[in-house]
């Protein structure tokens, strides 16, 4: 089956198109159909990840799977949320990973409830107009350290602080964090549900 990602990130592409092997799926970057990235004008990250796969859905004529994620802080009410990629323009930085972590670090200071969770949000839609998407959701909950910590990874990594391993993710070998990650979860999640409801062909 070949399915179009809503997603022109080539990390993403080869992060899922290996979680996705095992059912014979053949993800195609939307970029590679010419097809151009779609509006994120929602709140939550389903409803993003939704319209980006509707569109891809639509534009294609294949199945579509599109990802939304974000850093969602407790101290915050769950902010910043599906505005994760942009947080470090709210407060005059340049948009950028180091800038986004600069950021967040300020606004921290002298805050003691350090919890925060990394989202994914996975939808998959058979066609434009399916009216029953699949959607999973990953999430793994951090602590965000009071400086950086460790040099792999990217994004939020070095502030992300995993208790049960006592490091953050820029401190964890790749194959630990994608084990253990928002996206790794929702993919392994989203894998399930494919298996179940669109390849389980057996009949009564
Ligand atoms: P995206 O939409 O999945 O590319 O990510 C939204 C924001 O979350 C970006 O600022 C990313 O840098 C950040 N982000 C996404 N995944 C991770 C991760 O695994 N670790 C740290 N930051 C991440």
């Amino acid at each position: 089956m070949k399915i179009v990602l809503a997603s022109n990130n080539a990390g993403k592409l080869a992060e899922l198109q290996t979680l996705f092997a095992p059912l014979s799926m053949t993800l195609v970057r939307q970029s590679e159909l010419n097809i151009p990235e779609a509006a994120e004008p929602f709140k939550t990250f389903v409803e993003n990840a939704l319209a980006k796969a509707r569109h891809a859905a639509q534009l294609s004529g294949l199945p579509a799977l599109a990802d939304d994620a974000g850093l969602c802080v407790d101290a915050f009410g769950g902010q910043p949320g599906v505005d994760t990629a942009y947080y470090a323009t709210l407060f005059g930085y340049p948009k950028g990973d180091d800038t986004n972590v600069t950021a967040l670090l300020e606004q921290m200071q002298g805050i003691t409830n350090r919890r925060a969770a990394m989202v994914s949000t996975l939808v998959a839609v058979r066609s434009a107009d399916d009216p029953e998407p699949l959607i999973a959701v990953g999430r793994v909950v951090v602590q965000i350290t009071p400086e950086r910590r460790g040099t792999n990874g990217f994004g939020f990594d070095p502030v992300m602080f995993l208790p049960e391993f006592g490091k953050t993710f820029a401190e964890l070998p790749p194959e630990v964090k994608n084990a253990n990650s928002h996206r790794g979860r929702s993919a392994q999640a989203m894998l399930v549900l494919m298996r179940e409801r669109w390849l389980d062909s057996a009949a009564p």
